[in-house]
């Protein structure tokens, strides 16, 4: 146990940590010629593709220091606020983190919220000055930065480069020399934290663990306390590029177990597993069901779809557990499902998949947050509302509390009022302004999660000339004003085109909201009115003009191959339309309301 170290890196997105891992497993000749390929780590295509790391993985590199061989765990986490749970079971499973800032971006919004995180585990931080290649870093001033946040001497902010190679020596020596090994009692019984799993079609769920105490052995009978169930070990090992079969995994190490369970949400991140026989008295502590913040409903495009629609799902969850979903029905799109997911990132990448890998076509609604209403007939009754339509009568309602969050942006002084302005508009509270340095400034507000959702990243980017970071965390549910907005397409109302908004900005959107999907909904034989409406009150109105002509007319009859592209064109641009009544929506309308400005 004394010669292994537990560690992860946590960083800013595009800071450098799937280089650095890289690097890092490199010089440990982890990898061979063959098995090199860049960002080794981030093994799913579309994380590759976004350049982001969905799932957290682990790997282990053998390494000779001072003639002692040690084994370092390398515990990669995710780098989006998405799944902010996954990081924190990630860095509950290491004592040690390696701290990586940009040398030419310093300190950001995730810098902060990881380093809080870490910090909270008890974590010793190794703090990295990377990319110090580059034309445009500042090591000095973004060493100052790293000493003001820890608080700790020039001299331990390590340079390095993920891009050539330079210090990574150092980084390993620091590994050993300043991260602790693990402590932990081999012969009590067993406590292993699962800190990830992947879904394998043809082995099951392999899940990933840390053991706290005790060892786990192949063939042992195993208990997941949190879902009270207990399977064989039919195979343990340790994560190298490959997996390696092992009879025990001991205290203090990092290993796989593959017990033959089928479904994702079998598996908990954050769970324990103990020996079924001489099981533990204490799970270890923080395990959280992690639950869904946002809510859309997902439709095929063509009704007939809808039963593959289900089987993609069904699959889908199969490996990855924190999507939900149930049946809905809407008078407007048919059958489909309400879904809830991590977050906006999460939702974009289940859709992605959807049509990637099952070649499904579906319409996505515009995403809720999920809100709690009472009604005055049971004040202390919850009623969850995913889904617009299942707002209580505004009369009938008693209160509705929304999700709130609390956000850490960073940003440039200059921009400090831009940012704040923006905030406000966005219903959020200012809890606290702290100069890191002279030019750049933490921001702390605690804001309705729902706002977040409504295009606030594009805002903040705006408004800051793009030198803003941003993170969050929930806070819990408060009171707050909500009304249910509807919209109507040729006076019938599209219960698909509903959204959830606060009382105060509704006739704002409402009428924003009409003069887009004017621009959105194509022009047909007939004259089109749009009305947005709270309840029976009409608050907006539009109307997209009846066409004219034929709209190859203007290719003057001529010119064939052009009229056949045009047809070709609008024939594409219907895969992501659906017919309501008698008007035809294109996807991009039932996300209207989150591009308002
Ligand atoms: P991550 O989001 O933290 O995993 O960051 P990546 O490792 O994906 O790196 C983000 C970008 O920075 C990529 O384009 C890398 O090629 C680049 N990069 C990473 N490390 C270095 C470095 O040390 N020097 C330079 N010049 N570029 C780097
Ligand atoms: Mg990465």
């Amino acid at each position: 146990m004394k010669n292994i170290r537990n560690f992860c890196i946590i960083a800013h997105i595009d800071h450098g940590k799937s280089t650095l891992a890289d690097r890092l497993l490199d010089y440990t000749g982890s990898v061979t010629e063959r098995e090199k390929q860049d960002q080794l780590l981030d093994n799913m295509d579309l994380e590759r593709e976004r350049g982001i790391t969905i799932k957290s993985h682990a790997i282990q590199m053998d390494y000779v220091f001072e003639g002692e061989k040690y084994v370092l765990n390398l515990i990669d986490t995710p780098g989006h606020v998405d799944f902010s749970y996954e990081v924190s079971r990630s860095i509950a499973a290491c004592e040690g983190a390696l701290l990586i800032v940009d040398a030419a971006q310093s300190i950001q919004a995730q810098t902060i919220s990881n380093l809080y995180l870490a910090l909270e585990n008890d974590l010793e931080i190794i703090p990295v000055l990377n990319k110090v290649d580059l034309p445009s870093a500042n090591p000095e001033e973004v060493t100052d930065d790293i000493v003001d946040l820890l608080g700790c001497d020039p001299e331990e902010v390590i340079h390095a480069s993920g891009k050539t190679g330079f210090g990574v020596d150092n980084i390993l020596k620091a590994i050993i020399e300043r991260i602790p090994a693990p402590v932990g009692e081999p012969n009590e019984p067993l406590q292993a934290l699962i800190f990830d799993s992947v879904y394998n079609p043809f082995r099951g769920v392999e899940t990933y663990f840390r053991v706290i105490n005790g060892s786990i052995k192949k063939n042992q009978q195993i208990k997941f306390i949190a879902t009270g169930k207990t399977y064989g070990a039919d195979e343990v090992g340790t994560l190298k590029l490959k997996q390696q079969p092992k009879q025990e995994i001991k205290a203090g190490d990092v290993g796989y177990v593959i017990t033959g369970i089928k479904e994702a949400k079998e598996v908990k991140v954050g769970d324990t597993i103990t020996d079924s026989a001489n099981p533990t008295k204490n799970a270890i502590g923080g395990f959280e069901d992690v639950k869904p913040m946002v809510f859309a409903g997902i439709y095929p495009v063509d009704t007939e779809d809808y039963e593959e629609l289900r089987a993609s799902m069904e699959k889908l969850q199969l490996n990855d557990a924190s999507l939900v979903f149930a049946p809905e029905s809407s008078a407007a799109l048919g059958f489909g499902f309400r879904c809830g997911f991590l977050g906006m990132l999460h939702m974009e990448i289940i859709q992605e998949r959807l049509e990637r890998e099952f070649n499904m076509t579906v319409i996505t609604t515009v995403p809720n947050v999920s809100y709690h209403a009472f009604t005055n007939k049971n004040p202390d009754e919850v009623i969850i509302v995913n889904n617009p339509s299942d707002l209580p009568e505004p009369s009938t309602l008693n209160r509705v509390e929304e999700p709130y969050i609390k956000a850490t942006i960073i940003t440039k002084s200059d921009f400090v009022g831009n940012v704040m302005s923006l905030c406000i508009e966005k219903r959020g509270q200012i809890t606290n302004q702290t100069y890191l340095t002279t030019e750049r400034v933490e921001l702390n507000f605690d804001m309705p999660l729902a706002e977040i959702v409504f295009d606030f990243y594009d805002r903040l980017k705006t408004v800051s000339k793009g030198y803003a970071s941003f993170d969050y965390h929930p806070i819990g549910m408060k009171q707050s004003k909500l009304v249910r907005l509807d919209v109507l397409l040729n006076a019938q109302s599209v219960d698909a085109l509903s959204a959830l908004i606060h009382a105060d900005n509704a006739h704002n959107i409402g009428k924003k909201m009409c003069e887009k999907l004017k621009e959105l909904i194509p022009r047909q034989q007939f004259d089109i009115p749009i009305q947005a409406a709270i309840g029976a009150k009409i608050i907006a109105r539009e109307t997209v003009k009846a066409l004219r002509k034929d709209v190859t007319a203007k290719c003057y009859g001529g010119d064939i191959s052009r009229k056949r592209k045009l047809l070709e064109k609008q024939k594409k641009g219907k895969k992501r339309m659906r017919q309501v009544g008698n008007v035809e929506i294109p996807q991009q309308a039932f996300m209207a309301v989150l591009k308002l400005n």
